[in-house]
């Protein structure tokens, strides 16, 4: 396995492979890998000659007051873990390298950024999109995975890649979760004991929706409000957004029916945690 930094390094490795009939998988992370992203490369592993994994993490797509700073980082480990996983080659630029001075182009979508936690992360998906179609420029992939635990991300990235006509197939990947329950997160690292427990209300939480529509729940202001309702229960626990959209448009729905997304951010003290199911 390599490590590089630089755009040509990844350039002339893919290059080698392009020239020789290998196909490439590409896992774009921003690092301090679990085993939600080791899940994202083993499939890349399964379907693909070649793999690439970025480690990243993106200046572009946090706000101003997030936690772009102590955001956490080991790469040495991550490099472990995907050296473990088979991963060929791992692309770990320095912001500079992607980003010059004078870096001018952005990619801006509408209609799906500004829903969930566009609302409440408002230049992120800029960020998220600029990135991502960046790197798919450097990386040239026939596939790129995904994680359904940022569905919102996933939605929007299949999206850019229809309108903009890349030729790359975009793989989503079901939810890893920790024993209990909670979905595996880099930032579940800042959650302290107590928080820790109280995150799970979270995952409960979408339980709890899992059973109210298995139940026979048809209507999605119904079900959002008792889902609402559950967090509140949780004292450390404050509601950025509980949502049941469509699943394509991320346009709120009445009606509980396929595609739905139904998602929620929630702060645990300070960290902002994602949860969300899909029904397809
Ligand atoms: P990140 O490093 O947080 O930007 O995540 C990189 C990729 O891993 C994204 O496509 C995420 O959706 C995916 N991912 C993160 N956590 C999980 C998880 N618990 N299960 C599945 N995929 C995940």
């Amino acid at each position: 396995m390599k490590v590089v930094t630089t755009i040509k390094e990844v350039r002339e490795n893919v290059k080698q492979w392009k020239k020789e009939g290998q196909t490439v998988g590409f896992v774009p992370t921003m690092g301090y890998l679990h085993e939600g992203h080791g899940s994202l490369i083993t499939k890349a592993r399964e379907n693909n000659d070649k793999v690439v994994v970025s480690i990243f993490v993106n200046p572009m797509q946090f706000g101003p007051t997030e936690d772009l700073d102590s955001y956490p980082r080991d790469l040495e480990k991550d490099s472990k873990y995907c050296e473990s996983l088979g991963v060929d080659l791992i692309f770990h630029p320095e912001p500079s390298e992607m980003y010059h001075d004078d870096f001018s182009s952005y990619v801006d979508m509408s209609v799906l950024t500004e829903e969930l936690c566009g609302l409440s992360r408002p230049v992120h998906f800029r960020g998220v999109c600029t990135v991502v179609n960046k790197l798919f420029n450097i990386v040239q992939p026939d596939r790129a995975y995904f994680g359904e635990k940022d569905a919102q991300q996933l939605a929007i990235i299949k999206h850019m890649v229809q309108d903009l006509n890349m030729d790359i197939e975009v793989v989503g990947c079901p939810i890893i979760r920790e024993e209990d329950g909670l979905a595996k997160s880099s930032r579940n690292t800042y959650l302290s004991p107590e928080e820790r427990k109280a995150a799970l209300v979270l995952s409960q939480t979408i339980n709890l929706a899992k059973q109210l529509i298995a139940d026979g729940e048809k209507d999605a202001d119904v079900l959002v409000a008792k889902m609402k309702e559950n967090i509140e229960k949780e004292p450390l626990a404050k509601i950025d957004y509980v949502k049941a959209v469509n699943g394509l448009t991320m346009q709120q729905q009445k009606e509980i029916k396929a595609p739905m997304l139904i998602a929620m951010a929630v702060y645990i003290g300070k960290t902002r945690l994602i949860d969300n199911t899909i029904l397809h």
